[in-house]
């Protein structure tokens, strides 16, 4: 197959998979979706992700920096956007001006929201995100009271509305852990807390993609799921939950050359052809988000056949052994590194693979394609609605 439609290095993101992604988590969590779009929408492109999960049902928006907030907001996106990583310099005058939902996780940031709605004279919408054992953000323990004694007060005198409360699950992969109900619980009496100060949230979200998949008795009024909204399983041994990978990643293949028994391929010869052999070049390395440990671990697939990587992968480029017999594959055809299956062709190659085999998560994986990788678009719901 030569595609001569995509650049050489392309990360295709399929727009109906993230739909059918979206309408998977809200069944199964029996709740309404937070997209989650941080980090660009996990490598996605967040505002393309954003939209295509709205038009599937998603009811909200969630992202981590208040810049990534502001940035959905100026690409046109009206949903309820909540953002929750700050710091002492977070412009919080921005973000109320947006009307973006502001997560706080201490009451220094809750003091500085509200300073900057008084100096505006519009009241903030905020969430209170509590820490309910990650210890990572999130008002701690020792913080509540003070954070609830502010929140009441600054509610009272209108400068802020409390939209939301929130906690985030340290074992959310781990579906029996004990800590997942303590952390609902303590999400839960903490709300009770506010309600004996008469602050009373429209909703309460804890569940991320593998709690909204596996614990619906956690999904409260909202889940608030991200990795399984790209179609990556977020307990790969439990299988795939009926989620689209939406990331294809494919490379355009290089250069087709023979290379002789006995010679070394790529930097310091990692990989010497135990007989005549032809091999691919293709234009993807480590500055496009291929880790170089994967070097020697991983296969794509060109023409529905898989083919092993060999020798290391360097900064632009990696090759792969195609055979004595070359494999059929000719300059210009596609080779696709991961994504998801094509009907009646063999398993593709997934971002879980590459994952475990340089242990870590699809997470990063996915959101770590850059460099040279180009995005494109397909099955855009707004583009066929036109
Ligand atoms: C990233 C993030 C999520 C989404 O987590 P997934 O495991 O990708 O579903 C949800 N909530 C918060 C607070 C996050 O930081």
């Amino acid at each position: 197959m030569t595609t001569t439609e995509l650049p050489a290095l392309a990360a295709t993101v399929d727009l109906a998979a993230i739909g059918h992604n979206v309408r998977v988590v809200t069944e199964r969590a029996g709740a309404p979706v937070i997209a989650v779009v941080k980090a660009d929408g996990y490598g996605h492109g967040a505002a393309p992700v954003a939209r295509a999960a709205l038009a599937a049902g998603a009811a909200e928006l969630g992202v981590a920096h208040l810049t990534e907030a502001l940035a959905l907001r100026a690409a046109g996106v009206e949903a309820h956007i909540t953002s929750w990583l700050h710091t002492p310099s977070t412009d919080f005058a921005a973000g109320i001006a947006a009307d973006i939902d502001l997560a706080v996780s201490s009451p220094r940031q809750l003091a500085a929201v509200i300073a900057a709605a008084r100096a505006a004279g519009v009241p903030a919408t905020v969430t209170t995100k509590v820490d309910t054992g990650l210890n990572r953000s999130g008002i701690a323990a020792s913080d509540w009271d003070e954070t609830a004694d502010l929140l009441a007060a600054a509610q009272a005198d209108g400068a802020v509305r409390l939209r939301a409360m929130m906690c985030h699950l340290a074992f959310g992969d781990e579906p029996e852990h004990p800590m997942n109900s303590q952390q609902a619980q303590r999400l839960d009496e903490a709300a009770a807390d506010l309600k004996r100060r008469n602050v009373i949230p429209d909703v309460l979200h804890l569940a991320n993609s593998p709690a909204a998949l596996t614990r619906p008795d956690l999904a409260r009024d909202l889940v608030r799921p991200g990795l399984a909204l790209y179609g990556c399983s977020p307990i790969p041994d439990r299988g795939d939950f009926g989620l689209i990978p939406a990331m294809t990643l494919s490379a355009e293949v290089a250069l087709v050359k023979k290379v002789a028994a006995g010679q070394g391929i790529s930097y310091n010869h990692r990989w010497i052809a135990p007989h005549d052999t032809i091999v691919a070049v293709l234009p993807a390395g480590y500055a496009d988000g291929v880790p170089r440990l994967l070097s020697e671990r991983f296969e794509v697939s060109i023409n529905g056949r898989r083919f092993p990587g060999v020798g290391r992968i360097c900064m632009d480029q990696l090759v792969v052994n195609l055979g004595p017999d070359g494999g059929g594959v000719a300059e210009g055809d596609r080779a696709i590194l991961f994504g998801a299956d094509v009907p009646g062709e063999p398993a593709m190659p997934k971002a879980v693979d590459w994952a475990e085999r340089v242990d870590t998560i699809d997470y990063e994986i996915i959101s770590g394609i850059r460099g040279r990788a180009q995005r494109r678009y397909v099955n855009d719901p707004s583009e066929e609605a036109k």
